[in-house]
């Protein structure tokens, strides 16, 4: 999924649980369930990490993609009533840290990360692997709107 995506999300469980600790953690777990639904981008991470062409079209795609949930998650602090900043700021931690992870390992290819990328890769590609990816631009707009259902839940 966007960052957009399991920012916005985390940040609703955050409100749910009421508890940073909790906030953190179920944002944390989030991350996985949802990414378990194909969402298009498994063409742009092929060409990325096993084909190693058009690497650029990836970067791009993920700058663009951290760059506005940066702006959309500060769009929704300055806007709404946010009861426990705290519980709105860890849940979107736990939502966005695995893809930090994952970038991370990508850059350091750190034997310390490897676990971590194959376990992301395990729920990312659950059902891709198996039945195949949506294309991009429809799972881009199914993104949109679950984010403003989510936005809702403020
Ligand atoms: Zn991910």
């Amino acid at each position: 999924m966007t960052l957009t995506t399991h920012a916005t999300l985390g940040a609703v469980i955050g409100r749910a649980t009421g508890n940073p600790l909790l906030a953190f953690i179920f944002g944390f777990i989030s991350h996985f369930l949802i990414d378990m639904i194909p969402h298009g981008d498994t063409g742009l991470a092929d060409n990325f990490r096993i084909h190693k062409r058009r690497r650029k079209q990836a970067v791009a795609y993920v700058m663009v993609d951290a760059v506005f949930a940066l702006f959309f998650v500060l769009l929704l602090a300055n806007t709404r009533d946010i009861e426990s900043l705290r519980t709105f700021s860890w849940g979107i931690v736990g939502g966005v840290l695995p893809d930090l992870l994952v970038g991370l390992y990508d850059l350091t290819k750190s034997p310390m990360l490897r676990w971590f990328n194959k376990m992301h890769f395990f729920f990312h590609d659950f059902f891709v692997k198996r039945k195949g990816d949506v294309p991009l631009y429809y799972a881009l707009l199914a993104q949109v709107v679950l984010i403003a259902y989510l936005q809702t839940k403020f």
